[in-house]
């Protein structure tokens, strides 16, 4: 039996692009300088973090000084949400789609803050409903409004621009958390017209543990972590040198490739639906169509555990998850699969198979084959 790993969770984490890795280990070795120190071996990191700002920004459309390091994707959602709130509390619109990196901040600052948090239903593709955010928004005294801009579990991606246009109409604050859609689908903040936008560097092969909000210029923010004053006062921190400096190589090699590599996802997503509908019946794919992130696959099988499924997967060296990866573990039905409202039968069996350029069609055609064996081995059991 062959036992090749089979990497398809690409949206929880990917490889490190190997010139960002390069790009990264002086800074790990001899060049281990303090950014903010004021001799010139502090400075040369200064300056590289200074470079790779000017990159990043120039990747998604923005200004050097609109780009804010931080900790990953979840340190700049918590930034976005307890920074552009009201110390009183506020009014904030959100999706029931959104990351736990939202969702759980919104419900911290429910307790802390009293704030009232409304939330934006989606329709059956996990698309948001354009007339019931304006509705929303339109309330009046709402602060801030956060919606991602696809979605970790079924790929749909949302109608930034017009929640934005809706959000500039009303006068409210608009963030995107653009986690999963950095360096995957074409970007541009002046295009989309936020006010913030989160990313991560370990979803377009950085880095784990670095990211950075996007705040447009003129927005005013509260720091959420407070100290030496780095970044001009707005996160305190010393710098990760090597880190910020792979992010900012591995952004700029995603997006140069993004065309080429999206050509190859929606061929090899393509492919992979039709293997699995040939071998497998009582099967459904969910999310957007159209407007999705290429090579993410969620897929629902009848009457089936994906947690047995991925326990068969594992073992026969395929890596996938349920759901998304932050509910593994979890017996907890996932919120996006209740609220795109899956047939009752399906919802237990749903799996996100998320690809990446790399793999190829021969990884397609086992990671189909294995789908289907380990359905028929829990079918079988069932019938013990
Ligand atoms: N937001 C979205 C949409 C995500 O998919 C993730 C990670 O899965 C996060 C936020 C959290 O990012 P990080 O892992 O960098 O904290």
């Amino acid at each position: 039996m062959q036992n090749k790993m089979i990497y398809a969770d690409n949206a929880a984490t990917t490889h490190l692009d190997q010139e960002a890795l390069e790009a990264m280990l002086p800074f790990l070795k001899n060049q281990y300088g303090n950014p903010s120190s004021v001799y010139a071996f502090g400075k040369q990191a200064k300056r590289t973090i200074e470079e790779s700002r000017e990159s990043i920004a120039q990747c998604i459309g923005a200004r050097p000084e609109e780009i804010i390091f931080t900790s990953g994707g979840t340190e700049s959602d918590n930034w976005a949400l307890n920074g552009g709130l009201p110390k009183d509390g506020g009014r904030f619109v959100t999706s029931v789609i959104e990351h736990p990196a939202i969702l759980q901040t919104a419900d911290s600052l429910v307790t802390r803050r009293g704030t009232i948090v409304d939330y934006c239903q989606v329709n059956e593709n996990g698309v948001v409903r354009l007339d019931e955010i304006d509705a929303l928004l339109n309330k009046g005294q709402v602060d801030l409004c956060s919606v991602m801009l696809a979605n970790n579990e079924i790929g749909s991606i949302q109608p930034i621009e017009q929640i934005a246009a809706f959000c500039h109409q009303y006068g409210v604050l608009c963030h995107t958390d653009a986690v999963q859609g950095v360096g995957h689908i074409p970007i541009n903040v002046r295009d989309l017209s936020v006010d913030m936008l989160s990313a991560s560097a370990h979803k377009f092969n950085g880095p784990r543990g670095i990211g950075f909000l996007y705040v447009k210029n003129g927005v005013m923010l509260s720091p959420l972590i407070y100290g030496g004053g780095q970044e001009k006062g707005r996160r305190s921190g010393t710098e990760n040198t090597a880190s910020i400096v792979g992010m900012a190589v591995a952004l700029k090699n995603n997006v140069e490739k993004l065309e080429v590599h999206q050509k190859i996802l929606v061929k090899l997503e393509q492919q992979l639906k039709e293997k699995i509908k040939y071998l497998i019946s009582d099967v459904r794919f969910n999310g957007d169509v159209e407007n999705k992130l290429p090579g993410l696959i969620s897929v629902s099988f009848k009457n089936i555990r994906a947690e047995s499924l991925l326990h068969l997967l594992d073992l026969r060296g395929i890596c996938v998850s349920a759901g998304s990866a932050c509910h593994a573990g979890s017996d907890k039905l996932s919120h996006v699969v209740e609220a795109i409202q899956i047939p009752l039968e399906y919802q237990k069996g749903t799996i996100r198979i998320s690809l990446c350029a790399d793999n190829s069609e021969e990884d397609i055609y086992r990671i189909a084959e294995q789908i289907a064996w380990a359905i028929k081995k829990i079918k079988r059991i069932k019938r013990i």
